[in-house]
C-alpha cells in the first residue's frame, strides 16, 4: 500500500484538515499519477458538508486532478512514467450496461464509482484528489496534451469543463444557435468559452454586475444582469438552449420564458434544495424542455480535453495552498471565485 498525505472532512460541520490514507499499489491495469494539481469544484463543498445527504466520512474530495503518471502496471499500454495524466468524477463503473457500452459510464445503470464518495451503490469509500498520489485503472485516466506549463489551469477542464461541453454538444450548440449560460462561476466560465468556441451566439445571465467585463471577455457576446426584469424581457423567447449552472435554488420560469419554441434548458447546478415549482404554462404553450445533464462519458472527456488543448482553452483560475481551503469554500459561498480555485499539491 501507499501511504499518501491528504486533507479531509471529518464530517459535515468540521473544517476540512490534514489526513493520511493509503492507496493500493497499482495493479496490472493500473496508473499511479503523483497529483500536481486540483480544482476546487462546488460539488466538492457540497458533499463535504453533507448536503446531499449521501456523504461517508472522512471525506477526502477532489475531482478535478492533474498530475504526472509515476508507474504504471504491467497491462497498461497508453500511459508510461512522465507522462502528464488526469482524472475526472469517476474512477470505475460497470462496463456492461448499455450506457456504459455507449462511453455514457456516468450514466452507468449499475452505477459508476465516484473518485471521491464513490460508493453510492455499496463498495468501500473512494478519496479523491486533496491529496498527493492516486491510483486509477488506467480506462479511466485522460490524456493531457497542453503545453506543461498551463497544467494548473487544465485542472477545471476535467469535472467544469466536461460538464458544460457535453450538455452543449448534446443540444447542439454551434453556429447559428443562441445558447444562454446562467451563472458565472467555475461551470459557467468555463460555459461560456466552450459555447463560444463551438461557434454560438452566447448570452450570459449573472446576478453579479461586477462580472460584466469578465463575461465580455470570456466569450459571451452579450451580458444580462439576471436581477433586472427589463434586461430579461429583452431576450424572451430568444433562446435555443440554455445552460443553468446555478449552485442554489431559483426561479426556474424566469429562464423557460426566454427560450424559443422547443427550446431546452438543462439544469446542471445541483442545490441541496429543490428549485420552486415552475409553471406548466411556461412549458407547454411552447414546448419547451427542462432537462439534467451530469459530468460527460470517458470517450467525450478525452475529446473535451483536445478540443480545449486546439483551441488554447484554458480555466481562469486562482491559485491556493491547502491550507486555504476552509476560506476557499467560503469565498465560493459568496460567488467571489475568479472562476475556478485550483489547489498547488506541492503545498499539502
Ligand atoms: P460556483 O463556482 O460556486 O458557481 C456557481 C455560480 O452560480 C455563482 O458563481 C453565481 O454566479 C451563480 N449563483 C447565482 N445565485 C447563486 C446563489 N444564490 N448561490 C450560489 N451561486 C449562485 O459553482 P460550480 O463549481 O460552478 O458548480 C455549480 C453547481 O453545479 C453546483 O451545484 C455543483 O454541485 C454542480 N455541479 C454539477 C455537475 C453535474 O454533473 N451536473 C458537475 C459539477 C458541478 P453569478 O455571480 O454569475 O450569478
Ligand atoms: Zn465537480
Amino acid at each position: 500500500m501507499i501511504k499518501t498525505r491528504a486533507y479531509a472532512a471529518r464530517s459535515s460541520t468540521s473544517a476540512l484538515a490534514p489526513f493520511e490514507l493509503e492507496r493500493r499499489d497499482p495493479g496490472a491495469e493500473d496508473v499511479q499519477i503523483e497529483i500536481l494539481h486540483c480544482g476546487v469544484c462546488h460539488s466538492d463543498l457540497h458533499t463535504a458538508r453533507g448536503e446531499w445527504q449521501n456523504t461517508i466520512y472522512p471525506c477526502v474530495p477532489g475531482h478535478e486532478i492533474v498530475g504526472r503518471v509515476v508507474a504504471v502496471g504491467n497491462g497498461v499500454r497508453r500511459f508510461k512514467p512522465g507522462d502528464l495524466a488526469g482524472v475526472g468524477c469517476m474512477i470505475d463503473s460497470c462496463g456492461h450496461c448499455d450506457s456504459c457500452h455507449e462511453g455514457e459510464e456516468q450514466y452507468c445503470e449499475n452505477g459508476f464509482t465516484g473518485t471521491y464518495n464513490g460508493p453510492v451503490f455499496g463498495g468501500e469509500n473512494t478519496f479523491g484528489g486533496y491529496s498527493r498520489t492516486i491510483v486509477v485503472k488506467e480506462s479511466f485516466v485522460l490524456h493531457i496534451r497542453h503545453d506543461e506549463k498551463d497544467l494548473a489551469r487544465v485542472a477545471p477542464l476535467l469535472c467544469a469543463g466536461i460538464t458544460t461541453y457535453s450538455p452543449l454538444r448534446h443540444w447542439g450548440a454551434g453556429p447559428g444557435r443562441t445558447v444562454g449560460i446562467v451563472g458565472l462561476g467555475g461551470l459557467g466560465h468555463m460555459g461560456v468559452k466552450i459555447a463560444h468556441a463551438l461557434g454560438a451566439h452566447v448570452v450570459l445571465f449573472t446576478t453579479s454586475p461586477g462580472k460584466i467585463a469578465d463575461g465580455e471577455r470570456l466569450g459571451a457576446d452579450s451580458v444580462c444582469i439576471s436581477t433586472s426584469p427589463q434586461q430579461m424581457a429583452a431576450h424572451a423567447n430568444q433562446l435555443d438552449f440554455i445552460l443553468n449552472t446555478v449552485a442554489a435554488p431559483h426561479d426556474l420560469d424566469a429562464y423557460l420564458r426566454l427560450l424559443k419554441r422547443d427550446g431546452t434548458m438543462a439544469l446542471v447546478g445541483a442545490p441541496a434544495e429543490p428549485h420552486p415549482p415552475s409553471n406548466v404554462f411556461n412549458l407547454i404553450f411552447k414546448r419547451r424542455r427542462i432537462a439534467g445533464s451530469l459530468i460527460g462519458g470517458i470517450r467525450e472527456t478525452q475529446e473535451m480535453l483536445d478540443f480545449c488543448a486546439d483551441h488554447g482553452i484554458l480555466s481562469d483560475i486562482e491559485t491556493i495552498p491547502i491550507a486555504y481551503i476552509n476560506s476557499a469554500y467560503e469565498r465560493m459561498l459568496k460567488g467571489d471565485v475568479k472562476y475556478r480555485f485550483v489547489i498547488d499539491m506541492a503545498s499539502l
